[in-house]
């Protein structure tokens, strides 16, 4: 079965805890700190794989998660960080924040692409100690890997598309003309999974031609199976439109044309646009009048035309020529840019509250809010520094770590960040 939208969750592995411990050792009395850290936890990592050609086991598998870095251990010793989940689809698959919609990745390379990150490893005690502090009981637990649903959404990777009405000869192109064998019958619908063939031109060069079935009228506003394959045309960097000329089907050939190229107009404007050149199929079927016929039609509307029988392979060449010759003056494939992540401001959340906790001297400022806030900020930035003092001022986190009892100079631990307070 062709399944090509999901939705999954993703969760990247949390952080190990740093550890507490102290060095022990036969006649030392009290040794040093030396709680080693917590190692990152995994990241959730998407993977092209060529083996893979539809989204079906995102159906039935809907959860990914990467393991938890492995906690901190004494004689500092630290946590190993987690293994990356690798998570392998198809090419061309565009991954969506589910939420806003967001494309996070276009997965239409080999390269592995990090989806969510995992949480860093707290750091042990070792961290902590100080001239004053000599003996933190004091360490930070990891923090949270990222975590979310994504939309997974399959857009096939072809050069060229075949669009025509069903039963006009596509999956019969496809079959001559490449290794791919896509099902072949008088009837309709025969090809329920648009099928890629890499088209050898000789010389090392070759392009992929993509059959996509099922186009009817009403496909864009999913009659049929259109629709559902009408996402996959949007790639291509140029359309072959295949018509049976014979009407062999009961069907009037000048109709089909204008129903097809509506059909693309009205599902994305763009695709109109796309260069297209058309194949009259079926020549066998018609007499030479009919064939003469339709090519003044298609011509007359500025389109190149390219008499065939697909079935034998006749006349094949020329079309496959004049394809390779657009291709060549053609951009590249479209690849989706990753759209940034929305900034994460304070006022995105209703609840601010606060909880500090004072161990050993530290004053621990837990808030789940502002670990999302914060993850936004670049410490290294002088006015994004700023805005995150103003965050804490302006959200009582100052005022929960006076009435904890915090003084001038005490140091205040905020997830990953550790800074000394100052009136
Ligand atoms: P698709 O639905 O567009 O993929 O059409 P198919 O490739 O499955 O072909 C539909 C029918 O048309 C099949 O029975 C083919 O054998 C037949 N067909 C394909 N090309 C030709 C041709 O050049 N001449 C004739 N007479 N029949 C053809
Ligand atoms: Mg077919």
């Amino acid at each position: 079965m062709f399944v090509d939208i999901a939705k999954v969750h993703i969760k990247a592995g949390d952080g190990g805890d740093g550890a507490v411990a102290f060095h022990r050792e036969k006649y030392v009395a009290a040794g040093g700190p030396d709680g080693g850290d917590g190692g990152r936890g995994g990241n959730v990592v998407f993977q092209a794989d060529t083996n893979i050609s539809t989204l079906y086991d995102f159906r039935y598998k809907r959860k990914y998660a990467a393991k938890k870095g492995e906690n901190g251990r004494g004689n500092r010793q630290n946590g190993k960080k987690a293994e990356d989940l690798i998570v392998r689809v198809p090419l061309g698959t565009l991954v969506k924040d589910a939420e806003s919609g967001r494309i996070i990745a276009d997965i239409s390379t080999h390269e592995p692409v990090i989806i969510a990150r995992g949480g860093k490893g707290g750091w042990g005690n070792t961290h902590f100690a100080t001239a004053v502090r000599q003996v933190p009981r004091f360490a930070k637990p990891g923090l949270p890997g990222e975590e979310f649903d994504v939309t997974l959404e399959l857009k096939l990777l072809a050069d060229v598309g075949l669009v025509g009405f069903p039963n006009v000869g596509k999956s019969t192109l496809v079959s001559v003309v490449s290794e791919a064998k896509p099902e072949i019958a008088n009837y309709h619908f025969t090809t329920i999974t648009p099928v890629l063939g890499v088209v050898s031109m000789g010389e090392g060069s070759s392009f992929v031609m993509a059959d996509i079935p099922g186009l009817i009228e009403g496909a864009w506003q999913g009659v049929g199976l259109g629709h559902q394959f009408l996402r996959h045309v949007e790639r291509c960097r140029m359309l072959v439109h295949i018509v049976d000329i014979s009407g062999s089907d009961g069907r009037d050939p000048y109709e089909d044309f204008k129903i097809i190229n509506s059909e693309l107009e009205k599902f994305n404007p763009e695709l109109a646009k796309r260069p297209m050149i058309v194949a009259g199929n079926k020549c066998d079927l018609c007499t030479d009048e009919q064939i003469a016929d339709y090519k003044k039609y298609i011509e007359g509307m500025g389109y190149d035309f390219f008499p065939i029988m697909a079935a034998i392979r006749y006349d094949v060449d020329p079309l496959l020529k004049k394809i390779q010759e657009m291709l060549s003056k053609l951009p590249p494939i479209e690849r989706y840019e990753a759209e940034p992540a929305p900034v994460v401001k304070a006022e995105d959340f209703d609840d601010h509250s606060v909880v500090i906790k004072k161990i050993d001297g530290i004053y621990t400022v837990e808030a789940k809010w502002l670990y999302n806030v914060m993850r936004s900020i670049n410490f290294d930035d002088y006015e994004s520094l700023n805005y995150f003092q103003n965050v804490l001022m302006n959200n009582g986190v100052f005022d929960a770590l006076r009435e904890a009892g915090i003084n001038e100079g005490d140091t205040v631990s905020l997830y990953d960040v550790e800074f000394d307070f100052v009136e």
